[in-house]
């Protein structure tokens, strides 16, 4: 993308500019990558203007094919400029390129094409009723769309978490609003381009760039949005929640997590080993899934962290498009930030550092980067602030369990509940603790395998609802029950 490139918002067909620029930052060496046109409350009230028009008209009206149709358009021109894409999102990330080219752009259109094709076999309920007194009715119920979704979204995993929803929005019929993060647009700005591109009627796709203190507010808060969809920190959910509260609109919710790894003594030990270190060390520990917390049996605890240190220090940093590199950059500036802040809590908690705990050093661009090392501690108590914030970087403690029943309480003695990790060889343990821990997704003997169709999110802080497969279609619409009696004669 050339430095001077503008994003802009895209509302009812139209790149719009604003008065208002902040800088678009490349993680690896601090340069400007393009400025972002931030958008204000006139360019969001017509976007919501917009959006209701589409979805009343062009977009809600078209038959559920072409619906779909177009939506397979969207993911087929997206995988034509899957370079453009791919670029994009290292530039705003300073992800591996095996990692965007693995998970973050072919999840994108994964999305689309799953959820297209996912709606066309949603169906209603159906049920014939027959009362004491001999009266017969048939009930059945019509799925329809919400209306107008805000989709608010983190710069984590920036086109895989924002398509996560914008697809089964629109398979469902609604007009979308999205707001991505402000660290992160470019993909979202691509995304535009493409819709207009394979002709999604305006307004059906409305992009409102900006910093979520300056946008967020007016856009959850608009009597015109029907719902919103996000994901993003525990804390910016309660404020989204209060400020949706005086329209009162349904919300999903994918927010923080404090994942626990939890490995038995008749664990495979370096597959166990092994899926640890991705699970806490992947994107840089920036994974809403990613494992902070790792219990491991007291019999196997020394080997485990020998292991697990080998793994760690044998991680290569670097630039996205170097071979063999697993870890690039933070997000921003302020977020490697808040992680040191963290590590020096944990000096000042009393943890021990097995390795890491400060920034590599380099002779480069990448010193005005914002790197990190991947770091693992042990020593501090459950309750150590450590082990009970949010990190969201890489960075785990491990402590020694001596049975079962209690890793499970110590695991589930969190405000968080998103998911979790078990490591074990004995299958009936591996039911029997999966089922009892407090997390919306549990794992065993892996990490990070998913499928679009079985149900995704959190309990506690770490979320409200679920999306992923019927649920999601299930959020964005609202069944009509419709109730016809039946006469005898
Ligand atoms: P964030 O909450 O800071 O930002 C997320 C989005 O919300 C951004 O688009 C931001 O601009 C916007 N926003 C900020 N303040 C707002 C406001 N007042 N009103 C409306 N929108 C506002 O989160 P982040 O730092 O981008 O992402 C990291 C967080 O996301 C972590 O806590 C991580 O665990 C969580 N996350 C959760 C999941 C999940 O599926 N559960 C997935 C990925 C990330």
């Amino acid at each position: 993308m050339p430095k001077n490139k503008i994003l802009k918002s895209y509302v009812n067909g139209k790149f719009i500019d604003s008065r208002h620029y902040f800088n678009n930052i490349n993680p690896v060496n601090g340069e400007v990558i393009s400025k972002i046109a931030e958008a204000d409350k006139d360019i969001i009230d017509a976007a919501v203007a917009s959006a209701k028009h589409a979805q009343e008209n062009a977009w809600g009206q078209m038959p559920v094919n072409d619906r779909c149709a177009l939506l397979h358009k969207v993911a087929d021109r997206m995988a034509e400029r899957e370079q453009e894409f791919i670029d994009a999102e290292i530039a705003d990330t300073g992800k591996s390129l095996f990692q965007v080219q693995t998970i973050d752009i072919p999840r994108g259109t994964a999305n689309f094409r799953t959820f297209a094709d996912m709606v066309k076999f949603d169906s209603g309920e159906t049920f014939i009723t027959e009362l004491a007194n001999g009266e017969k009715a048939i009930n059945y119920s019509v799925n329809k769309p919400l209306g107008v979704v805000a989709v608010i979204s983190p710069w984590n995993l920036p086109l895989l978490l924002a398509t996560w929803k914008i697809a089964p929005a629109m398979a469902c019929g609604n007009s979308v609003i999205l707001k991505p993060s402000e660290e992160t647009s470019s993909t979202a700005f691509l995304l535009a381009e493409v819709m207009d591109e394979v002709g999604i009627p305006n307004g059906a796709f409305n992009l409102i760039l900006g910093r979520g203190s300056n946008v967020g507010d007016h856009l959850t808060s608009h009597s015109g949005i029907n719902a919103i969809t996000f994901t993003g920190a525990s804390s910016t959910g309660k404020q989204i929640m209060k400020s949706a509260s005086d329209t009162v609109k349904p919300v999903s919710f994918e927010l923080g997590g404090k994942n626990s790894a939890i490995v038995f003594e008749d664990a495979d030990l370096d597959k166990a080993i092994a899926g640890v270190a991705r699970s806490s060390f992947t994107n840089c520990g920036q994974v809403c899934l990613c494992t902070e917390k790792v219990y491991v049996h007291r019999s196997i605890f020394v080997e485990f962290v020998e292991g697990l240190k080998a793994q760690a220090e044998n991680i290569k940093i670097g630039y996205p498009l170097e071979e063999d590199v697993f870890m690039g950059p933070l997000v921003s500036k302020a977020h490697q930030q808040k992680v040191l802040s963290y590590y020096e809590l944990a000096r000042e908690e009393g943890a021990n550092f097995v390795t890491g705990g400060g920034t590599p050093k380099f002779s480069d661009q990448r010193q005005h980067g914002y790197f990190i090392e991947p770091t693992v501690i042990t020593g501090l108590d459950d309750h150590a602030r450590t082990n009970q914030e949010e990190i969201f970087g890489p960075i785990c403690h491990i402590s020694a369990f001596d049975d079962e029943n209690e890793v499970i309480k110590r695991a589930n003695d969190t405000e968080y509940g998103l998911a979790a990790s078990v490591w074990t060889e004995n299958i009936s343990r591996a039911h029997r603790v999966s089922a009892k821990i407090d997390v919306g997704l549990v794992w065993v003997n892996t990490w990070f395998l998913r499928d679009l169709r079985t149900p995704f999110g959190g309990v506690k802080l770490s979320g409200v609802g679920r999306e992923g497969g019927k649920h999601s279609l299930g959020f964005y619409s609202e069944p009509t029950n419709i109730c016809i009696k039946i006469d005898e004669h």
